[in-house]
């Protein structure tokens, strides 16, 4: 099922689902909708997680692609008026928030927050959004304490889940939101980085000024390979999945209007892998010659 949401992931222009509210039966007795509302939330917790560590890898690998980039700790961060209202009683109730304060929500494993033994709960009072050079205030309980963090330069892409049946990921030119459906049903990491990376590549060539065209989308998945092979990611066998999930639903490809058939799509995505393993070893840049290639169509 990976392969299938993999390859059928469309990044729509239209944007994903906006209802981020997690709905809840109102005949359901309040204990039941308490109890409910956990498992909704400690589910999106850790898909939030796993997207947040593969985006930070694409963009710390990154930074020297992107034109804005920022010192990334490696912090969720949230506060209560990030829920809609008729969620924040929960949101306190499930999610170590107090009625006013920034906290931590999580913690990027191997980051330099998670070097500093930071953790989720923990109250930031003050030094966010994080600067270098300047700590962060933190309260773990027993009064705030100044904390002084490395960074690592990172591109300005931010990953989000947001709750959705569909299957789908999408940018709007700036942030990149993945439906819970799709993080669900990707479980390999490297198939989710594939689909954050063709995001991102989106957001890296500005794609959003000029339209997704079939063009644009072969690009970002060519870029998409470069962006994680940068980051270590194995393009290899992620484009071997590619190739056996095509064999695999080769009924499926009138799915979407806005990208090109899977057939066009994962023989671009071939050619951009030859291109990379034929290449030199080291950091590579995003190629002008994959844009070429990619708009021959061939
Ligand atoms: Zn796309």
């Amino acid at each position: 099922m990976g392969l299938c949401a993999l390859i059928l992931a469309a990044c729509s222009d239209a944007a994903a689902d906006p209802d981020m509210a997690v709905s809840i039966p109102e005949t359901t007795p309040a204990m039941d909708r308490y109890a409910e509302f956990a498992v909704v939330v400690a589910r999106h917790q850790a898909m939030s997680e796993r997207v947040a560590r593969i985006s930070r890898r694409l963009r710390v690998a990154n930074s020297p692609l992107c034109d804005v980039t920022r010192h990334d700790v490696g912090l969720l961060t949230h506060q209560l008026d990030d829920y809609p209202p008729s969620l924040r009683a929960l949101a306190l109730h499930f999610m170590a928030l107090d009625e006013d304060g920034r906290f931590i929500r999580s913690v990027v494993p191997g980051s330099p927050a998670d070097r500093a033994r930071l953790r989720a709960g923990e109250e930031i009072v003050s030094g966010w959004p994080f600067q270098a050079d300047q700590p962060l205030m933190v309260d773990n309980g027993d009064g705030a304490v100044p904390i002084r963090l490395q960074s690592d330069l990172a591109c300005v892409a931010p990953a989000f889940v947001i709750n959705s049946d569909r299957l789908n990921a999408s940018t709007d030119g700036r942030e990149i939101e993945l439906s819970s459906a799709l993080v669900e049903q990707v479980g390999d990491d490297a198939a989710l980085a594939l689909i954050i990376a063709h995001e991102m590549a989106h957001v890296l060539r500005g794609h959003h000024q000029y339209g997704l065209h079939w063009n644009a989308e072969l690009q970002a998945d060519a870029d998409a390979l470069t962006l994680m092979r940068n980051a270590d990611y194995d393009i290899d066998g992620t484009v071997a999945a590619w190739e056996m999930g095509v064999d695999a639903h080769r009924d499926s490809q009138a799915m979407s209007a806005t990208h090109p058939p899977l057939e066009i799509r994962l023989r671009n995505l071939e050619g951009a892998l030859a291109t990379l393993n034929n290449g030199p070893a080291g950091f590579r840049p995003l190629s002008d010659a994959s844009r070429e290639r990619d708009a021959s169509g061939d």
